[in-house]
């Protein structure tokens, strides 16, 4: 096999290169990942509610959609999905396929074979999942969402005959969970639209496939070091920012869009805080101490807080280190009563059914739709919302207990609320975190800038801190 002489002769360059790291390489050594093939044959699709037939450049795209949702599925469990058909395991995606074992046509959605210890092979039917996620598509689908459905639908089967494969003889198909890759039919809504979930075989997988899993006393020690690691470096951030040292400040800033907003809602570049470092609002305050808190595995959110003066830093983990991406400075002026959320019927469609930004992949999608779900009603804004989020913006500090009691006040009183509509955002997303900038006008008052970074919980985009900056040089509206 190339593959063991291939490793074979790297360990021994190792060896002979150092001589030393032996127990490093025993200790590091992990399992090899199990590889999992799956490629598209030729195939081709119309239906009427589609239009035009799938052009090459579609099936690019489902097959994307397809591949992120077996990324999605495996995540952690040291499965590498690539094309190759030599691969241990493989799943095709084919025109068409019939259940052989009934003289009657029947077409099924996919199949595998597998023997314990020794590979399989399987195949999902193309014809029947782009069938399924049509049949399934909301009547006011377009043809894009509709395309999107059917990568979904055939990444999920794919990952649904993988686990087969896998687990050769474990009885895996759960009936009773409709929303589980374990489901053993793929006509379902499920198969397409929302997300689905692991049941019953994600624990056999685990074990199946030698997950190795830092213990959570490892974790957080991890955790811990990845904030002290950060904010030290923005306690020497803002040491430079304070003596106006633009190349320690350069060093430290992120290179994607970097940016500075400052209490009076102005929002400074990489290249202006650079080429003229900001005063930034704690200088000359000693009584703020740093807090940093780890969200997701690649940003840490730095925040001061002095009286009515907070800032908040988010850095982000890149392979150079950590780097400052974003930083929000608010002083608290009049409290306003702040809800946070549509209330009544209020006629709200942007946010709540448009905005002006197209998510540029999927993360960004389900950030953007999180914040779209919360911004749509109390229910759905306690759902999206931590126990400890703190808001702090221009017209106050506010608790989650806070922004639910001004809620139901409003519910009482019969009040009806729009939110504030989206004007502009950009998100940047790291897989379990992401930061989102906005521009938002206010239905009374002055427009502002919306810092608000997300955390993947549990599979749900949790708002974990947002920063409400108003843009003092603007009229109130
Ligand atoms: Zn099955």
């Amino acid at each position: 096999m190339p593959g063991l002489s291939r490793q074979g002769a790297v360990i021994a360059c190792v060896l002979m290169a150092g001589g030393v790291s032996l127990l490093a390489l025993a200790v590091r050594a992990e399992p090899r990942a199990t590889e999992a093939g799956f490629w598209f044959e030729a195939v081709n699709y119309a239906s009427p509610r589609l239009g035009s037939a799938i052009t090459p450049g579609d099936l690019e795209a489902i097959e994307d959609v397809a591949r992120s949702e077996l990324a999605r599925a495996f995540e952690g469990l040291h499965v590498t999905v690539s094309d190759r058909r030599d691969a241990r395991y493989r799943v095709r995606v084919v025109q068409d396929l019939r259940d052989l074992r009934s003289r009657r046509i029947i077409r099924v959605a996919g199949e595998s074979r597998a023997v314990s210890g020794f590979g399989g092979q399987g195949a999902v039917s193309f014809t029947f999942l782009a069938s399924g996620a049509i049949a399934y598509a909301p009547d006011d689908a377009g043809r894009a969402s509709m395309l999107e459905a059917i990568g979904r639908g055939i990444g999920r089967a794919a990952v649904h005959e993988f686990t087969h494969q896998f687990l050769p003889t474990a009885p895996i198909h759960d009936g009773t969970d409709i929303g589980s890759y374990e489901y053993e039919s793929a006509a379902r809504r499920e198969q397409y639209f929302g997300e689905l979930h692991w049941g019953l075989a994600r624990p056999l997988l685990e074990r199946r496939l030698q997950v190795q899993r830092n213990t959570p006393a490892v974790e957080r020690s991890i955790r811990d070091a990845d904030e002290r690691a950060v904010r030290d470096a923005d306690d020497a951030l803002t040491a430079a920012v304070d003596r106006g040292d633009a190349t320690a400040i350069a060093r430290a800033l992120d290179y994607d869009d970097f940016s500075w907003i400052t209490p009076a809602g102005v929002k400074l570049s990489r290249t202006a805080v650079v080429a003229s470092p900001p005063r930034s609002a704690f200088a000359g305050v000693s009584d703020a101490k740093a807090e940093a808190r780890r969200l997701g595995t690649h940003v840490v959110v730095v925040q001061r807080h002095s009286d009515k003066t907070h800032a908040m830093h988010v850095w982000v983990r890149r392979d150079v280190g950590w780097r400052l991406l974003h930083v929000n400075e608010v002083i608290e002026g009049d409290r306003v009563v702040y809800g946070g959320t549509m209330i009544g019927a209020a006629n709200c469609i942007n946010p709540c059914k448009v905005v002006p930004l197209e998510p540029a992949n999927q993360v960004e999608r389900a950030v953007i739709e999180a914040w779209q779900a919360q911004q749509s009603g109390p229910e759905q804004w306690a759902a999206h919302i931590p126990e400890d989020n703190i808001a702090r913006t221009s017209n106050g500090t506010y608790t989650k207990a806070d922004r639910v009691a001004v809620q139901r006040r409003q519910i009482e009183a019969g009040t009806v609320v729009a939110p504030s509509p989206l004007t502009w955002a950009r998100i940047w997303e790291f897989g379990d975190s992401a930061l989102m900038i906005a521009l938002q006008p206010r239905a009374v008052g002055k427009p502002f800038w919306g810092s608000r970074v997300f955390e993947r919980r549990d599979g749900t985009w949790m708002m974990a801190e947002s920063y409400q900056t108003s843009i003092e040089d603007h009229p109130p509206y």
